[in-house]
Formats: C-alpha cells, structure tokens, sequence
C-alpha cells in the first residue's frame, strides 16, 4: 500500500492476491493496521486478526486473513507506504518473518523512490520540451510579424549590437542586413549616441538618401526596468512631406494670384461709390456696397491664406516700432464697435494711466487684437459681454480678452490653434470662419518673443491672453525702429 502524496490516503498499488487485486480499496490515514504501522513507523505482526482491533478486513476475507505482518515502507524515515503479508492461519509469523520482510521493504522504498524520481524528471522535461516548443512558436510568430510589417525595425541587445534589421529596413536606409548584423546600433541614423543605458525614447526627422524619415527610438527594459537594448522604428515619410510641400505652394500661388484681381475689383467699386462715373441711385449704392463688404471679406480670407503659407515657410517679417498697446486695444474697438451693438454684447477696455510701450509691429498686433476680440464677439451669445484688459507685470505686458460665451470643449482645446481647425459649439454655423486666425495670431506672438494661452470654462466664457515683452526699446537703439527685419 503506497501513501496517496495529496490526500495522505493508503491504496493498495500492487498485491499477490489475484482476488483482491482489483477491489481493493485505501484506507483514511491512520486506519487499520497499515494506518498503524505508517503512524507508529514500526512493524507489527497480529497473530490472531479476529483479536486484534487495529485489524479492518471486509467480512468475506474473514476466513482468509487469521494472521497478518505489517512493515512500513521508509525512505530516510519518510513514509512512502505499508508493506503487508497475511495468511489464513493463525499465528504464522515471527519475528524472523518481520526482520526479512523489513529488508525487503528497504529494497523496495529506494526502488520506489527511484521509480518517483524517474517519473518526476520525465514528467518536468515533457513540460519543458513544451513550454519551450510554445516559446519558439511566439519567437518566431514575433519574428514573422516584425519582418513583414512595412515600416523599418532595427532591434539592438543590451551592448548596443544590432541583433535584427527587417526588410523594410534594409530597403528604406538602403543597407544590407548581413553587412549590419552586429555591429553597433549608433552607426545608424536617428540612434541617439548614449544609447547603452536608460536611454529615454525620441522622435527624429531624418533625410536618408531621397527619402524623409521619421526615426523613434525606444528603450527596451524588463518588468524590472532592467535595460535589455533598444528598437528603432523608421517610417518613411516622404509622401507626407511632399503633399504638405505641395499644399503649401498651392495655398501660397492661389492667394497670391486671387488677390491681385480683387484689389483691382476693390479699387474699381471705390471709384465706383466715389460717384467719379456719375451719381449712382439709392438701390446701386447699397448693391455695390455690399459687393464691396463681401470683396473686403474674400481679401481678408486671402490674407489669411497667405500668412498661413509665409507662417509654414518661416517668412514671415515684422517691422517694428515703439507701440502704445492701449491705442492698438481702443482703435480695435471703435473698428468692431457696431458688430458688437448689433448683436447687444457690451464691450470695456480697461487699460491703466502709464502702460509701458512695447516694441513689435503695429499691423500684426493689431491683426493680433482684431483676432482675439473678434472671437469673443463670434463666440458669445447676444446680450453677453467682453472685457479687453492690459497690465504690465515684471518684464511683460499682458492683454487678457475674456467673454462670457460659449466657451471651447475639453476636447478641442489641443487643437485650437491649428490652421484650419475649428471646434464644435453652439455658434459656429453662426459665426461663420475657416480656423485660421487662431493660428496665425499664435505665429505673430511667438515672433514678437510672447506667449498665448487660453482658460475656457464651456458654456461660461473663455479668456485668452498674450504676453510681450517689455523693456526692448530700452536697449534697441533707436534707427533699429522701424526697420524692415
Ligand atoms: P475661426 O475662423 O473659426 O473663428 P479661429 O482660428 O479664430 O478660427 O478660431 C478657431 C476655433 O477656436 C474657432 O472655430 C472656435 O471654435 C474656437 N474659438 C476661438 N475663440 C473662441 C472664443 N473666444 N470662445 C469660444 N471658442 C473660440
């Protein structure tokens, strides 16, 4: 009988009794006299089963087991189970019996021992040989995948060797894998030079041969953060640079070529409203006033467009002057002044006595201004209302526009001054508009060396503000203002 190794039971594993071989049954750990022979860790012999109570035998087997010799079965004294011998006579065994058949048990344990080992180790190598059958399988299914993926992978161990480059790779940096494999990964393009350890991930805009690519790196590190090398990822680019190369010079020639014919369309309707071709009747004027309204508006569209593209360029040029932003803030005003009453929104300036002068170009702070107060005419509901402030502090003028309209979402605040982007609300069909103002009105900030930024509460209001520096006329010597930059 061996010791069940989860429950502590005894079953009969093997028997001489071809009768009782298939019936047999275990017993509870401590039952019987097999129970008391695994418990005490000695033999026994029971001359008489019918007067022995540590003697459990079924009723039929009565006649067939008078007397009994028990031996436990140790490996080093841990029970591995109960070797057991009866007869149906009693008083068949002796000591001698007990002493042989505890030789055999000795014999038997280390074969079962053995016979376990053997199990055990045949056992783990089988999961092994599959755990590492799957492994291979996610290698190589990993392997497939980074080879056919279309963008460039170049995978570097933990001493900076290059251990794979993809295809893609090889056709987009135009080199040869078995040229590359092993060598460092730093003698290839976009690979920051520190990369052995810890180095933080990073995105660079490269030109390989005829091509634009964006290289990234990244570190591969462990659950542990144990750094293990790095992967670069090259993506090739080149169309997207060409289309947005294309967009620009189409944006820049079309606004160029529009606004030609409609400053002369412009020019002519003045003449026109001028009355030099003869009086015009009352319903002429007013039809060619509006002509003229819908003219000034498609000029400022184009120049608009044409900011953009100088923006995207990096043409953009200003032509500075010492500026006092309070007349830039009450010119603005009085300009917007009646989009403002038509739509019963009040408008306060509030600009202090003594606001220092700033240097910067008036036409584009001015453009600036109308933006920003334009927006908050647009984006507030009627009835509403919008405040234009102006301090200085330390070395900045600052100008914060605030409405009370219909705020920007969560959502868009990340795109707000994006060329062409414009955010979802409740007045925007309304509002009429492309998204460029904002875009370029962050352009012309940042050339003047400021800042912009916004709070947006939806539904409540929105502030936008900008900074300028101050103080640069101090220094600028004075025939530098007013010069074309
Ligand atoms: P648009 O021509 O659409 O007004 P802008 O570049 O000036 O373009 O503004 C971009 C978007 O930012 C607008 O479409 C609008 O959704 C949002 N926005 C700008 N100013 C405000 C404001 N004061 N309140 C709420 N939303 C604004």
């Amino acid at each position: 009988m061996l010791v069940e190794p989860n429950t502590g039971r005894l079953v009969f594993r093997t028997t001489l009794d071809r009768q009782k071989g298939g019936s047999a049954v275990g017993l509870e750990r401590g039952q019987g006299l097999a129970g008391w022979v695994l418990a005490n860790r000695q033999p026994a012999i029971i001359a008489n089963t019918a007067e022995d109570t540590r003697w459990q035998t079924r009723s039929d087997y009565i006649d067939r087991e008078r007397s009994a010799l028990a031996v436990p079965l140790l490996l080093e004294d841990e029970p591995l189970g109960v070797l057991l011998l009866v007869h149906p006579a009693a008083d068949q065994f002796r000591v001698e019996h007990g002493q042989l058949a505890l030789a055999a048990a000795g014999q038997i344990a280390v074969a079962l021992s053995k016979a376990q080992l053997y199990r055990y180790v045949s056992e783990q190598s089988e999961r092994l040989g599959l755990t590492l059958q799957q492994r291979e399988e996610e290698i190589s299914k990993s392997v497939a995948i980074v080879r056919s993926i279309a963008d460039g992978v170049v995978v570097g161990d933990r001493l900076g060797r290059i251990r794979m480059i993809n295809p893609a790779a090889e056709r987009i940096l135009g080199i040869s894998a078995e040229v590359f494999l092993g060598r460092q990964m730093i003698e290839l393009p976009g690979v920051p030079m520190e990369s052995q350890h810890g180095q933080p991930e990073g995105m660079e805009q490269l030109q390989v041969n005829e091509r634009t690519l964006r290289a990234h790196f990244a570190p591969v590190l462990s659950s542990s953060n144990e750094w293990l090398g790095g992967v670069v990822v090259y993506h090739d680019i080149s169309r997207e640079v060409l289309a947005e190369r294309l967009k620009s010079e189409f944006i820049a020639t079309a606004s160029h070529e529009l606004r030609t014919p409609l400053t002369s369309i412009r020019g002519y309707i003045d003449l026109l409203l001028l009355g030099t071709l003869g009086s015009l009747s009352q319903p002429q004027n007013d039809f060619l006033k509006v002509v003229k309204t819908n003219v000034v508006r498609l000029v400022e569209l184009i120049d608009d467009l044409l900011d953009v593209s100088k923006a995207e360029a990096g043409e953009m040029r200003l032509r500075r002057e010492t500026l006092d932003m309070a007349e830039v803030l009450y010119e603005v005003a009085e300009s917007l002044y009646s989009q403002f009453t038509a739509r019963s929104i009040s408008l306060a300036i509030d600009v202090p006595e003594g606001l220092p002068s700033v240097v910067a170009d008036r036409q584009r702070m001015r453009q600036v201004v109308v933006n920003l107060v334009n927006n908050a005419c647009k984006y507030t509901p009627d009835g509403g209302h919008v405040d234009v402030i102006a301090r200085s502090c330390d070395d900045k003028l600052r100008v914060d526009v605030r409405d009370t309209g219909v705020g920007i979402a969560e959502s868009a605040r990340s795109h707000i001054f994006t060329p062409f982007f414009r955010a979802d609300n409740p007045l925007r069909e309304q509002a009429g508009g492309t998204g460029l103002g904002l875009s370029i009105t962050k352009t012309l900030v940042d050339l003047h060396g400021g800042d912009i930024w916004f709070e947006s509460r939806e539904g409540e209001g929105t502030t936008f503000s900008f900074t300028l520096p101050l103080g640069a006329s101090d220094w600028m010597p004075a025939e530098w203002l007013g010069q074309v930059e």
